[in-house]
């Protein structure tokens, strides 16, 4: 915070590398938000502004939040309707963080890099097909790797499904197929958890001089959905092997 010379303050940020061009859009949003201080020797407190007794509340930021996303459209309303299904579900929040970005491509991925002009070693070529440039949309339903694990996925849940063109519609394939709440939530788990697992595996090939596998990146989803599930209690207990067996009759209990 600094001083004009006038008597008003004005923000002076600071930041440890160059913003991306959808970090400016942010900061711009941001410093529109930020109120303009008064100082005053009273002595400080915290107060959350978007409830009347001053408390934070988790619920003033969700509806914050959508009422942000309304507005501004972001996602149109068919898109909308699956971002409220994947807020709901029962994953880590550093998870449902990654597939909202997925969702506004908004992942380092190789061509998001160098498109914010960030040199990347090899070129903006995908690690799992070296045929193609990877994209969000390529890592995770294009890529053949992503189509074989998606594959299997499908064997495993008993499905039938053509991918469709983009992560959205995957996700409401997905939840569509299930017959109840709680399949749909073991579904929704197993969606985030599929994601989730093809990305660390892209970044073991690239970083820890992984290879591509495709039974591991599948036990790897499968154990992540199982633990998440009975860690939020959202999947009724279930042994690890029944799971693998088949996840629609464990959640059918
Ligand atoms: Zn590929």
């Amino acid at each position: 915070m600094a001083g004009n010379g006038s008597g008003a303050s004005q923000w002076e940020l600071g930041w440890r590398r160059r913003l991306f061009v959808w970090e400016q859009d942010l900061l711009r949003d941001l410093l529109e938000v930020l109120p303009a201080i008064e100082f005053s020797d009273s002595a400080d407190a915290w107060f959350w502004d978007l409830e009347d007794d001053g408390r934070f509340l988790v619920k003033s930021v969700y509806l914050l939040l959508g009422s942000v996303f309304n507005s501004e459209s972001v996602f149109n309303d068919s898109q909308l309707k699956v971002f409220k299904n994947i807020v709901k579900s029962p994953t880590p929040s550093k998870v449902l963080a990654f597939s909202w970005k997925i969702l506004r491509s908004r992942i380092p991925t190789k061509v998001n890099l160098v498109h914010h002009g960030i040199h990347v070693n090899g070129g903006m070529e995908c690690v799992f097909c070296r045929g193609r440039e990877e994209t969000s949309d390529h890592l995770f339903l294009y890529c053949d790797f992503a189509d074989l694990v998606w594959k299997a996925i499908c064997r495993w849940l008993g499905l039938v499904i053509v991918i469709p063109p983009n992560p959205f519609l995957l996700f409401d394939c997905f939840l569509g197929a299930a017959s109840s709440k709680n399949i749909r939530s073991g579904f929704s788990l197993i969606w985030h958890a599929t994601v989730w697992s093809i990305w660390r595996l892209r970044n073991e090939v690239i970083f820890s001089n992984g290879v591509k596998d495709l039974e591991k990146v599948v036990n790897a989803l499968k154990l992540l959905s199982w633990k998440w599930g009975l860690r939020q209690h959202k999947i009724p207990v279930c042994l690890f092997y029944e799971w693998c067996w088949d996840p629609g009759l464990c959640l059918r209990r």
